[in-house]
């Protein structure tokens, strides 16, 4: 038997090693659709339990609009369950091209092509438009699919401190005598919900004769003022090189993504990206979704007005409350404890209290800087934020650290 017992015995070692260290994920199963409220089973076998949601990315409210679900039926019905081939033998079909034609106007670019996810647009962007004589400076907090993607090509790589444009520049002139440079961020990093200095950055691009490649996953249908992404906020739409995003977010939520941008380079990717070529493409239901997504976000900015209002409802809120807030003006508000334990216990309180927000700490944010992210929807109304807040208030002053400096919460709980 070749998975033998010595075999089996190092991966449960590995398992068990995970556990010791206290990062083993658990799941919790949801048994409703993905809303400001779900109903929740957890831990396994308890009984299901309806809490208020802060931690989906459902940014717009639109995983269960009834639009969208109602759309993504017409295209089950008009276009099938699946495509049972890669786009390029039999796979495309004309709602993937409209698809493709929408997003790259509501995206201000040139061209955009899609692809499973935005994970696989990651993984194949890079290999497929640069080379052995280029080079990729990549942020040092950028998303885990852009550094497999960045691994996956032949391209000489380097980074630069988050956000540090000096670093940045210092960089591009290290890298002037390279045949293409591409700078590469995410829009709004999903951990501190901060946004790059895309003009900054633009400019300095320009200065340096430099490409960029920004991954708008945390942004695209909510950020700037008719929810294009942070190419909008930062006021530099038609000068990113390439974007990359996903409808797994806001943009339905269900699955997908794409990369858009200068018309070579999205050929490029249809004639080489290896997640395209040789990956199953969106199922026609889905694509339907999108493109209804699409509709909604380009004809009103209502959905994405109530978020923003909401957002800065529960950031001010917060604050007056005495949480330590990690500064800044997007849906996601990670509320700061430091300490990675009462992370934990103060999540594990807050599903008692009808709350389902997760605790974050090392490794996959900073050590001391554990923290329960937020995330706030369109699809939480007054009441939900209210009952929320409440419960935040509630389990901050069990744990008394409410009004206190993150130098106090330290010297209580230690990081
Ligand atoms: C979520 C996310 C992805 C992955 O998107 P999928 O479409 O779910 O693969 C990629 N990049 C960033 C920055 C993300 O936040």
């Amino acid at each position: 038997m070749a998975y033998s017992d010595t075999v089996r015995a190092t991966y449960q070692q590995q398992l068990q090693d995970l556990q010791d260290k206290g990062i083993f994920k658990i799941e919790r199963y949801i048994h409703s659709v993905q809303d400001a409220e779900i109903e929740v089973e957890f831990p396994p076998g308890a009984p299901l339990k309806k809490v208020i949601n802060v931690c989906a990315n459902n940014y717009l409210g639109l995983s269960s609009h009834p639009d969208v679900v109602a759309a993504a039926h017409e295209g089950l019905d008009a276009r099938g369950y699946g495509m049972s081939s890669v786009r390029f033998i039999c796979g495309t079909q004309d709602i993937h091209k409209e698809l493709e034609k929408r997003m790259t106007e509501f995206l201000g670019t040139e061209d955009t092509i899609l692809f499973p996810s935005c994970m696989d647009a990651n993984a194949g962007v890079f290999e497929a438009v640069l080379g052995e004589e280029d080079v990729m400076i990549s942020d040092r907090l950028v998303h885990a699919s852009l550094i497999d993607g960045i691994r996956l090509c032949k391209a000489m790589t380097d980074s630069f401190k988050h956000a540090d444009m000096k670093h940045l520049e210092e960089k591009l002139i290290l890298h002037s005598d390279k045949r293409h440079k591409l700078v590469i961020t995410d829009g709004v990093y999903s951990m501190d919900g901060d946004t790059a200095p895309l003009d900054k950055m633009v400019e300095l691009c320009e200065k340096y004769n430099a490409m960029i490649l920004v991954d708008d996953s945390h942004s695209s249908g909510f950020i700037g003022k008719t929810g294009r992404g942070t190419h909008e906020k930062c006021g530099v739409m038609g000068k990113i090189d390439i974007i990359t995003t996903t409808f797994g977010k806001g943009l339905g939520g269900a699955s997908g993504g794409c990369v858009s941008g200068r018309k070579e380079l999205v050929e490029l990717c249809r004639q080489k990206a290896r997640p395209y070529l040789f990956s199953n493409t969106i199922a026609p239901p889905v694509v339907a979704g999108v493109i209804n997504v699409l509709e909604i976000l380009s004809a009103t900015t209502e959905r994405r007005d109530k978020l923003e209002s909401n957002a800065d409802w529960w950031r001010k809120n917060l604050t007056e409350a005495g949480f330590i807030l990690q500064p800044g003006d997007t849906p996601i508000v990670p509320v700061m404890l430091f300490n990675a334990k009462l992370s934990q216990d103060f999540a594990r309180d807050l599903f008692a209290e009808g709350v389902y927000a997760i605790g974050f700490f090392f490794p996959v944010v900073p050590q001391g800087k554990a923290r329960i992210r937020t995330q706030i929807s369109a699809a939480h109304d007054m009441h939900h934020l209210e009952k929320a807040l409440d419960a935040f208030i509630k389990v901050g002053r069990k744990y008394d650290i409410l009004g206190k400096t993150k130098n106090e919460i330290m010297a209580m709980y230690g990081n």
